[in-house]
């Protein structure tokens, strides 16, 4: 079951004086959802949370919280980002190092004009959140990045958002303390229920927390599906190759091999290879995306059982990456990368058998 959309962004239009920086994009996120957009730098991920956030004003389109207008270009609605009931986290955490920790969560809470006993349980509740209660009288001063951006997010959740904004907030941590703060983030976001929508560039990163991803491109959307389908289903080239490594394979469409479930395509390099064409329509050439952890090799003498896709291929070579090795492979005359894990005892020069499940070839709509 999807859930009722919480945020609503409709035709938005964001530009700088004659740029067009976003848009028109439209997309909702559900109540309770973690919606990530993704995309290199410069896509237009963080101006499109700011202007969810009322700190940048759209040149069109309509955005709605909880059914509320927030931003409307045509009936000249915008309202101030405090009158929203959001609360964002940001990159650079944002917290005040002269204030103590108790004093840094509770600032919007003075603001909202709650009482002491309110504003001491309120403190309270968000600290123990991310489990910061101890260090409530220590300076901000005195704590490490990964502490800091926890009192910035215990800051941000203290006045119950309807929506929790979260700007790239780990970029600044080293990648061991990222990996955990990804996992505490993910679980408070569901403990909370909040829905709320994060941008980053890290691929990961975006895998591991969302329900839904978004991956921008220059400004527009190129797909919007939940994890797995962006990573096993790409649409396109770009989020192919943007969405972890791919081989993209061109060729002409066997059309008298083809059905509605599988594309057979024909290579420049003679090979011919089954593929799912994951619903879409295809016309007289076709590209496909192949995950490089989706190529099986196997030595020619132990070759894995029948498969349509299955060729006689030669290693290139073979890199030692730590967790996993990368091994060229020349097939039909080009290149083909394979990942696999650990270390690998392939020779250069030798004869192997290559492999693929056509499920996961995947038929991109351009080519
Ligand atoms: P990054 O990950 O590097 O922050 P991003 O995807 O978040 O990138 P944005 O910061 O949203 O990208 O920028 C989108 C586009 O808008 C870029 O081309 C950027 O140069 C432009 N842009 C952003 N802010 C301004 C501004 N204040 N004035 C003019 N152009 C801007």
């Amino acid at each position: 079951m999807t859930a009722a959309p919480h945020i609503e962004v409709e035709d938005l239009v964001i530009r700088y004086g004659a740029v067009q920086a976003v848009g028109p994009v439209s997309f909702t996120v559900g109540a309770g959802e973690q919606m990530t957009l993704l995309g290199p730098s410069g896509c237009g991920k963080t101006t499109t949370l700011r202007a969810v956030a009322g700190l940048e004003k759209p040149y069109s389109g309509r955005i709605r919280v909880g059914g509320r207008v927030m931003f409307d270009g045509a009936a000249n609605i915008n309202l101030p980002a405090e009158e929203r009931g959001l609360s964002m986290v940001f990159q650079s955490y944002a917290i005040w190092p002269h204030m103590t920790v108790f004093e840094n969560v509770a600032y919007g809470l003075k603001v909202r004009r709650k009482s002491a006993a309110e504003i001491k349980e309120r403190v309270r509740e968000a600290l123990a959140l991310v489990k910061m209660e101890a260090f409530a009288d220590r300076h901000a001063s005195q704590l490490s990045g990964g502490q800091q951006q926890r009192v910035a997010v215990a800051r941000a959740c203290a006045f119950s958002p309807s929506v929790l904004l979260f700007d790239e907030p780990l970029s600044n941590l080293d990648a061991k303390l990222r990996g955990n703060m990804r996992i505490e983030l993910r679980e408070l976001q569901h403990r909370l229920g909040v829905t709320s929508l994060y941008v980053t560039h890290d691929l990961e990163e975006a895998l591991a927390m969302s329900d839904q991803i978004l991956v921008m491109n220059a400004g527009n959307i190129e797909q919007n599906g939940s994890p797995d389908a962006i990573y096993n289903c790409p649409r396109t080239t770009f989020v192919a190759d943007f969405v972890g490594s791919s081989n993209l394979i061109r060729g002409k469409v066997l059309r008298d091999r083809s059905s509605a479930d599988t594309v057979v395509i024909e290579t420049d390099g003679g090979q011919v290879i089954h593929a799912a064409t994951c619903g879409r329509q295809y016309g007289d050439t076709a590209c496909l995306s192949v995950r490089t952890v989706h190529l099986d090799i196997a030595d020619a003498a132990s070759a894995p059982p029948q498969h349509p896709n299955r060729w006689p291929a030669k290693i290139e070579r073979s890199v030692f990456l730590g967790d996993l090795t990368q091994i060229h492979v020349m097939w039909g005359g080009r290149e083909l990368i394979i990942r696999r894990a650990g270390p690998q005892h392939w020779q250069e020069g030798q004869q192997i058998v290559l492999s693929a499940d056509p499920a996961h070839c995947t038929l991109l709509e351009d080519n």
